[in-house]
């Protein structure tokens, strides 16, 4: 199966209890548009080589359309288009300004020199230059993607356009406009996403054990956090090593270690990866790529429940595994959405030329993060469902507003 249509199979299991109209669920089942372009880079050896780009503009009724821009090898149409389709119902559950987008190039980054990934960065740009804008379509960070990558793409933006154009572009540079807090947005909003729910979902649970597969940009903050609170990160991974350690790592000294090139930490033993997602945790925080949790291993899962940090880490046949199992499953709609949520800060910041503090930031990513997750769990008890389709059914309805607010088929009848 497709990834997209395990994807959108997921709106099934909210439909019914969302109370949409039909002309919401019709509009909701094709991309706006997708874009496939081809990028050519001169290579520093002198060769030109040829990598394909993709941005997906998933649906705009309710802004202009948001999300990151990947650099992977995996990258093709249907993770884009999947990618786009989520960040389409996150921005909505969020309640932010924004439709959902994303985009992609098909290359290993770790095969290029800083000059090849610089020109790789703007040539993207400059391929789907007439597809995007601070009012149309505004691309941010995502796997391998970081703020200097983010700063080429709007300078190159601004280039082309002859004027500068901050709030093309989120997850910049500071001091090109970008916004404090950005960079530990994703962490931030998944750690808020954790201590408002752990009561609730794990009430006997004080210090929980935590496995993160994925010690990246969103894996690391996270981490951090969870650590500064007295939570036992017990395993972490990246895409070369896992490492367990049954009393804790010592995650600051795991950062710098990684910073330093390799993934290490003192009394650590290495594990496969594999038996990262097989230990006993109170909770499991897969924070690297989707499909990292499928029909095939679900059943050797044994946290107690699973926060989705990376985007569609768990197929919804591995769903039905666990949640028989009793695994509580929150998703990555809700988990990861701290990153969006800043990225509107920044362009907010970007249009009213004011940047704010870092408390500022700070605070509104705590209430909206805390505020949306409360929601989102007073439905799944109002409604007994899942979280995952309380937050399908929380998003679907602010997409039917705006989709109804344009006239619905009642008011044509
Ligand atoms: P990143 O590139 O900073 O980190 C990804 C990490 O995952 C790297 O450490 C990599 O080595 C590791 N990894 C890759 N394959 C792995 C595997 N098979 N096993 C273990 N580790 C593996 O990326 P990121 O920005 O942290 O994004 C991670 C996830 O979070 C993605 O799904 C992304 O879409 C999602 N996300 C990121 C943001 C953001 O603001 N960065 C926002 C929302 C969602």
């Amino acid at each position: 199966m497709s990834t997209f249509t395990d994807a959108s199979g997921r709106l099934e299991a909210a439909i019914e209890h969302a109370g949409v109209s039909a002309d919401t669920i019709e509009r909701l089942r094709l991309p706006k548009s997708v874009l496939k372009v081809s990028i050519p880079v001169r290579m520093d050896d002198g060769a030109l080589r040829v990598f394909a780009g993709y941005r997906v503009r998933y649906d705009d009724t309710r802004g202009p359309t948001k999300g990151g821009v990947r650099f992977h090898p995996d990258v093709d149409v249907d993770e884009v288009q999947s990618l786009a389709f989520w960040m389409t119902f996150k921005c909505a559950a969020m309640g932010l300004p924004f439709g959902g987008g994303k985009g992609g190039v098909a290359v290993d980054p770790k095969q290029l020199s800083m000059h090849e990934l610089e020109r790789l960065s703007r040539g993207y740009i400059d391929a789907i230059a007439d597809f995007i804008g601070p009012d149309v379509d505004i691309p941010a960070p995502d796997v391998a993607t970081n703020a200097m990558v983010m700063g080429w793409m709007m300078d190159q933006y601004s280039t082309i356009r002859r004027r500068i154009e901050p709030g093309v572009v989120t997850g910049k540079p500071l001091p090109m406009g970008g916004s404090l807090g950005r960079d530990t947005a994703t962490g931030d909003g998944a750690w808020h996403v954790i201590r408002t729910l752990l009561p609730t979902i794990l009430p006997d649970v004080e210090q929980a054990t935590v496995a993160i597969q994925g010690f990246g940009n969103a894996g690391q903050v996270l981490a951090t956090r969870l650590h500064e609170a007295g939570h036992k990160v017990v395993a972490v991974s990246d895409s070369r090593t896992a490492l367990h350690h049954p009393e804790g790592i010592d995650v600051p000294a795991a950062r710098a270690a990684k910073a330093e090139g390799g993934l290490q930490a003192d009394g650590a033993r290495e594990i496969s990866a594999d038996e990262l997602l097989a230990l006993e945790v109170d909770l499991l925080c897969p924070s690297a790529l989707e499909n990292a949790i499928t029909e095939d291993n679900a059943g050797d899962v044994r946290a107690k429940a699973i926060f989705e940090v990376a985007n569609g880490p768990v197929t919804s046949g591995a769903d039905d595994v666990l949640s028989e199992r009793g695994v509580t499953i929150v998703p990555d709609i809700l988990v990861n959405a701290g990153g969006v949520t800043v990225s509107w800060f920044e362009w907010v910041q970007n249009r009213n030329g004011l940047p704010w503090s870092a408390e500022e930031v700070a605070e509104r990513l705590e209430e909206r993060m805390v505020g949306e997750t409360e929601a989102i769990l007073a439905l799944t008890e109002e409604k007994g469902i899942t979280l995952r389709a309380a937050a399908y059914v929380h998003a679907l309805r602010r997409i039917g507003e705006a989709v109804d607010a344009r006239g619905a088929a009642a008011d044509f009848a």
